[in-house]
């Protein structure tokens, strides 16, 4: 079997977890949660990083710390985990979608003007499979219109962006914004198993997501609660693990984009298939490498995956849209409400083995079963 993902534990993660567990350190309070915050910090270039125990939690903390009220709006794309509709959900915040540009599975910016309300606090754009989203549109609004910008970074640390709007400058992603939002789970570029980070240059966000990490415990008169958090922390066993994988994150993204390089070349020579863009404004990280395929070919990703697995390809599908929930639809969220573009990828999208081990040679095997799938 050709794993869609692996993990990749070679580096220092063995040493710094014997450290935590012959000192006893192993809670939050532990040396390392403060060490991952500020060499992650300090990797994506921002001031304050906050831990907690994965990147849900993380996007919650975030618009905590935002400040976001009862009945407010936050608008996000239709393509993402749900993870950023719950985030809201659970603080009594409404999402509004909008959909996708087709080429890149981000949010399509251009969409975002009409679905501004009153209420409307916060823009969330997501990074999909390693892919920026175009933030000059978003920083224009969010200066028109005063709103804040969370960027959820879970699948493209170490991604940048060349923004006009700041001087043709690159940006990182996860820098970009007032506040940012990740994920540590062992699918992502780092990992800590489980965890997330919450990050931010403003010093009463960064307070304020402290908070409601640790059950807003106020550091004057402990027992003493004015509001309601929770405990999101990490420990300091997911942060050493955390520390060792930083020190390989380079490494790790030369990996997925010497591998998207090789997909490129290979998938070019099939027909009927579209494959991640390279943009002249993005240096994508290539999280996973997805692939959709041209509706004239009459055949939907599922079946192709099922026909990839039975030849030992492992492989995942696209997100479905958020107005696709039924969840979401029974607390009468976007019910009859379209998203075109995003039901295409969710049809006609997937990703193909992007572990940090697969070799050329897989990746060859991977392509070519493809390839006698799709002739099939
Ligand atoms: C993985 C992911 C999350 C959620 O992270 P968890 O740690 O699994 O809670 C959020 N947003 C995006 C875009 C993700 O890919």
């Amino acid at each position: 079997m050709i794993l869609v993902n692996d993990l990749f534990l070679e580096g220092n993660e063995k040493k710094y977890l014997e450290q935590c567990i012959n000192t006893g350190w192993i809670s939050s309070e532990g040396p390392f949660v403060r060490r991952f915050e500020e060499e992650f910090a300090s990797f994506v270039g921002v001031r304050h990083g906050i831990a907690v125990c994965n990147g849900t939690a993380a996007l919650e903390t975030a618009l905590f710390a935002l400040g976001v009220k009862n009945g407010d709006e936050v608008i996000m794309p239709s393509f993402t985990i749900i993870s950023c509709a719950i985030a809201c959900i659970r603080l009594g915040v409404k999402p509004v979608l909008v959909d996708i540009e087709p080429e890149t599975w981000t949010m399509d910016v251009s969409q975002i003007e009409a679905k501004i309300s009153p209420r409307t606090k916060v823009i969330m754009p997501v990074h999909i499979y390693g892919h920026p989203v175009n933030m000059d549109g978003i920083f224009s609004l969010s200066a028109k219109y005063h709103l804040k910008v969370l960027e959820d970074f879970a699948e493209a640390q170490g991604a940048e962006y060349h923004s006009e709007y700041s001087g043709g400058k690159w940006l990182k992603c996860g820098a970009m914004s007032d506040i940012s939002a990740t994920s540590f789970y062992a699918n992502k570029i780092i990992t800590t198993g489980e965890g997330g980070m919450v990050l931010t240059n403003n010093d009463e966000s960064a307070r304020r997501a402290r908070s409601y990490r640790n059950l807003c415990f106020k550091e004057e008169k402990r027992f003493h609660h004015t509001e309601l958090g929770y405990n999101f922390r990490m420990s300091n066993l997911q942060a050493a693990v955390g520390v060792a994988q930083l020190e390989q994150i380079e490494r790790f993204i030369k990996i997925k984009v010497k591998l998207a390089d090789y997909y490129r070349n290979k998938l070019s020579q099939i027909k009927g298939i579209r494959f991640m863009p390279a943009k002249p404004c993005a240096k994508s990280i290539y999280w996973v490498y997805a692939v959709e395929l041209d509706p004239r070919l009459k055949v939907e990703a599922e079946v192709v995956m099922a026909k990839l697995k039975k030849h030992g390809v492992g492989t995942r599908p696209f997100f479905k849209g958020l107005h696709a929930q039924p969840a979401l639809n029974d607390l009468s969220l976007f019910v009859n409400e379209k998203y075109p573009c995003t039901d295409f990828a969710a049809d006609y999208g997937f990703y193909l083995p992007s572990g940090l081990k697969l070799t050329e040679s897989q990746v060859d095997i991977v392509v070519d079963t493809l390839k006698k799938e799709l002739a099939a």
